[in-house]
């Protein structure tokens, strides 16, 4: 009877340890999260240096380093669509100080798009916020002989094999947008895939390319300067940025519509606490004239209050991947 006493004597000690030891075990993660960040946080920005999300990505986190009183170092991840840059992400330790600006193509239609993609948009990360919507413009190089979007259908339409498209890799948000458009004119010309949508626009100005569909945060400045012309925009609004350029609805192709947008993720698993600081930090950033100003200026829409939660967040990702694999799936072979 001495020796079943023991032994319960024993597993009463060993659970009141690890009862105890649960709290020390977490005080040094509790402790971290307290003081979070401590120290610089990396920003993965899936394409080239140049492009929206890149431009976003700057101005969004020279805000953030203040208010969060840390350094914000971007890290240019190139290739794939932008989705080497996000599974890289997707695999850094869930601690706060590796995030990455994503957008429609990286989390939402690159799911329709790589069989193999590594991670799932709507499992692998901790949505943190919305941080940029922006319309979608066809542009073309400023030669392109097509004074507007009725000409470039009859081009584009009788001269598709010798017509080429830029955009940044399978499954960005250039590549997705063209796809719709060129699926709704029944057309397929030569796609030429760039590291990002800063270096296809070099080649459109340069006139290297024939027309790339892109975010107007990329378009503005070269559209003012006219080296490159735009015939509608991708949706049922103008923009005031570019108030001149029709929408497609009004030039008869009302199914062309998609809306860019550009969102800040954590790897899954980061803890609340840390996803909360962040998330308090971009709300407040989104609301500071030295983000408002720059983002309006380019034709980003800054979102509203209601839209900058994660759960937001969350709940736009898993209906942009059923958008467009719906839509996707009818133009894949
Ligand atoms: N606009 C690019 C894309 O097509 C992304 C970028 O270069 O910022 O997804």
């Amino acid at each position: 009877m001495r020796f079943l006493a023991r032994a319960r004597a024993l597993r009463r000690a060993a659970a009141l340890a690890a009862a105890l030891a649960v709290p020390l075990l977490a005080a040094p993660a509790l402790s971290q999260q307290a003081s979070y960040p401590s120290r610089p946080i990396t920003l993965i920005v899936p394409f080239a240096k140049g492009g929206p999300t890149d431009v976003v990505a700057r101005i969004v986190s020279a805000e953030l380093a203040k208010l969060l009183g840390q350094p914000i170092i971007v890290d240019n991840v190139v290739g794939a669509g932008g989705t080497i840059g996000t599974l890289k992400a997707a695999q850094a330790p869930p601690d706060g100080y590796t995030l990455v600006l994503g957008h429609m193509g990286t989390h939402a239609a690159a799911v329709a798009l790589y069989p193999k993609l590594g991670y799932r948009p709507d499992v692998d990360f901790a949505p943190v916020a919305l941080v940029a919507r922006m319309p979608i413009l066809l542009l073309a190089r400023r030669e392109f002989p097509a004074a507007d979007f009725a000409e470039f259908v009859l081009y584009v339409r009788s001269h598709q094999d010798t017509i080429n498209l830029a955009h940044a890799g399978v499954g960005s948000v250039s590549h997705t947008a063209c796809m719709l458009l060129n699926h709704l004119l029944e057309i397929n010309p030569t796609g030429v895939p760039f590291n990002g949508t800063g270096p296809a626009m070099d080649a459109l100005v340069a006139g290297q390319v024939d027309y790339m569909c892109d975010q107007l945060v990329n378009a503005v400045l070269p559209l003012r300067t006219e080296v490159i012309k735009a015939y509608v925009i991708a949706g049922t609004e103008r923009d005031p940025a570019v108030p001149t350029i029709p929408t497609a609805a009004e030039e008869g192709l009302p199914k062309f519509q998609v809306e860019a947008w550009n969102a800040l993720f954590a790897p899954k698993n980061t803890p609340p606490a840390v996803v909360a600081t962040l998330n308090g930090a971009v709300v407040r950033a989104l609301d500071q004239p030295e983000v408002r100003e720059p983002m309006t200026g380019l034709g980003a829409i800054v979102p509203a209050p209601d839209q900058r939660t994660p759960d937001a967040l969350a709940g736009r990702v898993r209906g942009e991947v059923q958008k467009w694999r719906m839509v996707l799936k009818r133009q894949m072979p």
